[in-house]
């Protein structure tokens, strides 16, 4: 059984682990999130240990971002103009590749769970579908025609503009750039701030909900109208929220208006807009599909 390496590299925390899929990890350690030297050198002496035990035949990091994604790219596997502290510019794959000399595969966070839930997960046999975290931030990511997508970076989901009925929500927004964009209206902090209570505190009746779902399903119409994904999947900390889910459904059809005659949408929705998997674990194993996709150096 050849074995790789994976490293959920988030904002916040760094997941790492060994294995080979969901259920064969064999070793998994996190730590915060703090300058690149001590975040990658944590993760490169625990690669270190396994290599030397049972080599790993490669590494894959999902990244938080922005992120450099294209191989053909000068800057490729570099986290490019976060104004996270640090982190700007910061050269993730060149470090482990010298560190370790294995190949590394590179993705974003969200494209990295996508490949995980397309692997193992809930977006098995699928070939175009839209993987969402709504945490932190909001980011979107997935496959078209069965290939991760890119293009020009990377999507950015989670900068779409809505309608904004400030009448309803006078709240201005999280999102340094933007203001109300989709994430400034829907993320975690946006959440947080809107109704000064820690997110996991408000009640499932709490109408914080209500309104997070319209705003959600609101994203969700302009995914599925854009994409046409054959399914979505849903994670992240807000997503632990399960009462979004049937509320957000509800919604994106009351939105589509009948629109889009397919049954996915309609009768087979709480099969179209669900829950990742893989839980929690989507990202890591992401990572790790990553690694098994990376090509050889
Ligand atoms: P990250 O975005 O760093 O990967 P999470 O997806 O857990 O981490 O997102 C963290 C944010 O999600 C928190 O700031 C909080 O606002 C929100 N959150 C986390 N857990 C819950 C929960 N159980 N219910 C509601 N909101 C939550
Ligand atoms: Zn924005």
């Amino acid at each position: 059984m050849s074995l790789f390496g994976g490293i959920e590299a988030g904002g916040t925390k760094f997941v790492c682990a060994v294995g080979s899929g969901p259920d064969d990890i064999r070793d998994e350690i996190r730590f915060p999130t703090t300058t690149p030297e001590e975040t990658l050198g944590h993760a490169i002496k625990f690669f270190r240990k396994h290599h030397r035990q049972t080599p790993l035949q490669a590494i894959g990091v999902a990244s938080f971002g922005p992120v450099d994604p294209n191989p053909a790219s000068p800057t490729f596997g570099y986290v490019t103009t976060t104004p996270k502290p640090h982190w700007a510019h910061t050269d993730v794959v060149g470090r482990l590749r010298a560190a370790l000399g294995l190949p590394v595969g590179f993705d974003t966070d969200v494209n990295g769970a996508a490949l995980g839930e397309h692997r193992w997960g809930a977006a098995q046999g699928l070939d175009t579908f839209v993987y969402l975290t709504v945490g932190t931030g909001l980011g979107g990511g997935g496959m078209a025609n069965g290939k991760l997508l890119h293009g020009l970076m990377h999507t950015e989901m989670g900068h779409m503009r809505i309608p904004h009925d400030r009448t309803r929500d006078p709240y201005k927004g999280w999102c340094t750039y933007h203001g109300d964009c989709w994430e400034g209206l829907s993320c975690g902090p946006a959440i947080e701030e809107r109704w000064q209570t820690n997110a996991r505190d408000l009640a499932p009746d709490h109408p914080a909900w209500a309104l997070e779902a319209h705003y959600l399903a609101l994203g969700l119409v302009n995914i599925i109208t854009t994409l046409s994904p054959q399914r979505i999947i849903m994670g992240g900390g807000v997503m632990d929220q399960h009462q979004l889910f049937p509320m957000m459904r509800r919604e994106v059809q009351a939105l589509l208006n009948g629109y889009i005659q397919k049954p996915e949408v309609a009768a087979q929705i709480d099969q179209y807009i669900v829950p990742p998997g893989l839980g929690n674990r989507a990202g890591v194993l992401g990572a790790i599909a990553l690694a098994q996709d990376a090509p050889a150096t």
